[in-house]
């Protein structure tokens, strides 16, 4: 668990059991935890026919991630005092799957847990999942009459939506349509706070943010709003400072400026009622506990306690009535959720490759002897000259060989015995007093490549996208030292398509500790925390489609039920979303194997196997099959 850091991002989640492989912990009726071995789940399904790689949604870690949100603000709101409730909403666009969604509206019930759409298409699927009057719909983004529309009927319904208007242009199209449609309806404002937050995601804060009305814009809506006779249709504020925030400072601030807002609107005669904060409540991915990017330097508790006495601070010397609490926590709900689980097919070593014939004679090349020498004259403290020397023989040979002055044969016996001298390096460097800059990234170039059966633009886009990482662990074989050290690369073909970043105790780490293929036996690896954003965003580069996906809920018995499961794209899936028409493509392949049959080239019978092999292909998974 130390060497992987599990305890620190696992967030009591994950940890070890003592057969070495990960338990994924849920809370259970009775108070205390049940633990299940990740690798039974992956097992289990895999007897069930879905293969690696498999993303695996638990769904007790979804419920229990909106249960503790709900309940921490409950808490916080208690023991502060303040005199309005808490309402979160789940922002779809951060994961849209509709098993996700459903068990979020389930799970959130209780608690009058709503949903954010930033769509029409994300509103008709918040329509059509939430069944709570007490729960809210909140809608942001660019909004038309047809947007509006849906959401004022639905008013008409009993269903709680508010329209955040996002710009100036948008304040117009919601009162025509809520004077034509006579409905009140429930209009919110965003607005760009000055405060600009750390992070990476943190575009959508400061002047420049592309989101949201400045002071100017909001005193001109106000004013509009007046004239309509409608400022007590002006209910909500909102404010999104940008997604993982990671430090708790930036959170205040936020908090403190906009009830600045807040209270003036109260002021200028607006209903109010709604203070939204929008998401930003991080996920410690690395398990550092730092205001590092992926990180985060408070408790979920901290945030809560803090947000409402940041909330009571201003409004209560306004003398201005406490809102509800509204926040759009996505990526904290369910990152936890998921685990994107694949196997591991090969690996390259950079590392002498056992020949026939390696015997270094007088008739070879003095190169290589010279070479030979270097290579047999290392010791801890003569490494970077041993380094310089092997580097500079196996480069004159490498120049050789292109001149035909040296065979293949003797050039493969030079980048052996490069390889033999860089190891014993590598090795030598944790004896040595200091390490030469140049020998620094040694350890990172001689690591091992691991061939990993996923596609990380598929299924891990912020990876290669925005530089996000992700705690990645083998799931098993925890009770033997990881005696590798490697890189990871994925199925396609891009040089991109790579992991090779990865977290570390104090800062990110550029390779991860494995250990060895065994012969006959599955390597499984996990990547965690992975339910927010990436689903959706994946894209089919090199059309390796969407995986296996399985979603488990473990019972207080300990027992696992498969609950839900989804076949993940089959290449005639993939080929079609690209136009192709798989019949028309039979129909082609059919033709030359025809032809083929009349050429006299293959029997009938061959024919058919052809044809079935063909078939078979299509309907296959996009990734390596066992
Ligand atoms: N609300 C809005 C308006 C957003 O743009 C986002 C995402 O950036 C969120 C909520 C969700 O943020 P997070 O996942 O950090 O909670």
């Amino acid at each position: 668990a130390e060497l992987y850091g599990i305890r620190n991002w696992g967030a009591g989640y994950f940890d070890l059991n003592d057969s070495g492989e990960i338990t994924v912990k849920v809370p259970a009726g009775d108070g205390e935890t049940r633990a299940v071995s990740m690798m039974e789940i992956a097992q289990g399904a895999m007897e069930r026919g879905l293969g690696m790689p498999l993303l695996l949604r638990i769904e007790n870690l979804l419920d229990a991630q909106v249960a503790l949100i709900n309940e921490s603000f409950g808490r916080a709101i208690e023991s502060c005092g303040y005199n309005n409730v808490f309402r979160g909403v789940f922002p779809i666009k951060v994961n849209q799957q509709c098993q996700v969604i459903e068990e979020i509206a389930r799970a959130g019930h209780p608690f009058n847990h709503g949903l954010e759409a930033g769509s029409k298409a994300e509103l008709i699927a918040a329509l059509s999942t939430l069944d709570n009057a007490e729960s809210l719909i909140i809608c942001n983004g660019y909004k038309d009459e047809e947007f509006i529309n849906l959401g004022l009927q639905a008013q008409r319904l009993g269903v709680q939506v508010f329209f955040v208007v996002e710009t100036p242009s948008e304040v117009e199209t919601i009162i025509t349509c809520a004077e034509r449609e006579q409905v009140r309806p429930n209009i919110g404002v965003r607005i760009k706070l000055a405060s600009k937050v750390g992070g990476y995601w943190n575009a959508t804060s400061g002047d420049r943010s592309i989101f949201g009305l400045g002071s100017n814009d909001l005193i001109a809506m106000v004013d509009q709003l007046r004239r309509h006779d409608m400022l007590d249709c002006l209910k909500l504020l909102h404010y999104h400072l940008g997604s993982q925030v990671p430090n708790i400072r930036d959170i205040r601030t936020g908090v403190l400026e906009a009830c600045r807002y807040y209270a003036d609107l109260v002021e200028e005669g607006a209903a109010m009622g709604y203070l939204d904060l929008g998401g930003g409540l991080a996920v410690d991915y690395d398990g550092s506990k730092t205001n590092y990017t992926h990180s985060k330097n408070y408790s979920l508790d901290e945030y809560c306690v803090d947000v409402v006495e940041a909330i009571m601070g201003t409004l209560d010397s306004e003398g201005v009535a406490h809102p509800v609490i509204i926040t759009e926590s996505g990526r904290a709900t369910v990152a936890y959720s998921s685990v994107l689980l694949f196997d591991i097919l090969d690996t390259t070593r950079f590392e002498p490759v056992e020949l026939e014939h390696t015997k270094i004679t007088e008739d070879d090349h003095p190169m290589l002897r010279n070479l030979q020498d270097a290579a047999g004259n290392i010791t801890a403290k003569n490494l970077q000259e041993s380094y310089n020397d092997a580097l500079y023989y196996r480069d004159e040979v490498r120049s050789l060989y292109l001149h035909g002055q040296v065979s293949l044969r003797e050039r493969a016996n030079a980048e052996n015995l490069f390889l033999q001298a860089a190891q014993k390096i590598r090795t030598l460097l944790d004896e040595a007093e200091e390490i030469p800059v140049d020998l620094q990234a040694l350890p990172e170039v001689l690591s091992d490549i691991y061939y990993a059966n996923i596609s990380v633009f598929q299924s891990l886009p912020d990876m290669w996208a925005i530089d996000q990482v992700f705690p990645l662990v083998p799931i098993h074989r925890h009770d033997e030292a990881p005696t590798r050290s490697a890189i990871i690369a994925d199925i396609t073909c891009d040089c991109d398509g790579k992991i090779d970043r990865f977290i570390g105790r104090q800062e990110e780490q550029k390779t991860l500790p494995l250990h060895p293929l065994r012969e006959g036996e599955d390597y499984i690896l996990g990547t965690f925390l992975v339910g927010a954003y990436q689903e959706t965003l994946g894209d089919l580069h090199n059309l390796f489609g969407d995986t296996n996906v399985v979603n488990v809920r473990i019972n207080d018995d300990g027992s696992v039920d498969y609950s839900r499961e989804i076949h993940g794209d089959s290449i005639a899936d993939v080929l079609s979303y690209v136009e192709y028409r798989p019949q028309d493509m039979f129909e082609h392949f059919r033709k030359l194997a025809e032809r083929a049959v009349k050429d006299g080239r293959i029997s009938p019978q061959q024919r058919k196997q052809i044809l079935h092999t063909y078939t078979a292909s299509m309907s296959g998974y996009t990734y390596f099959e066992k």
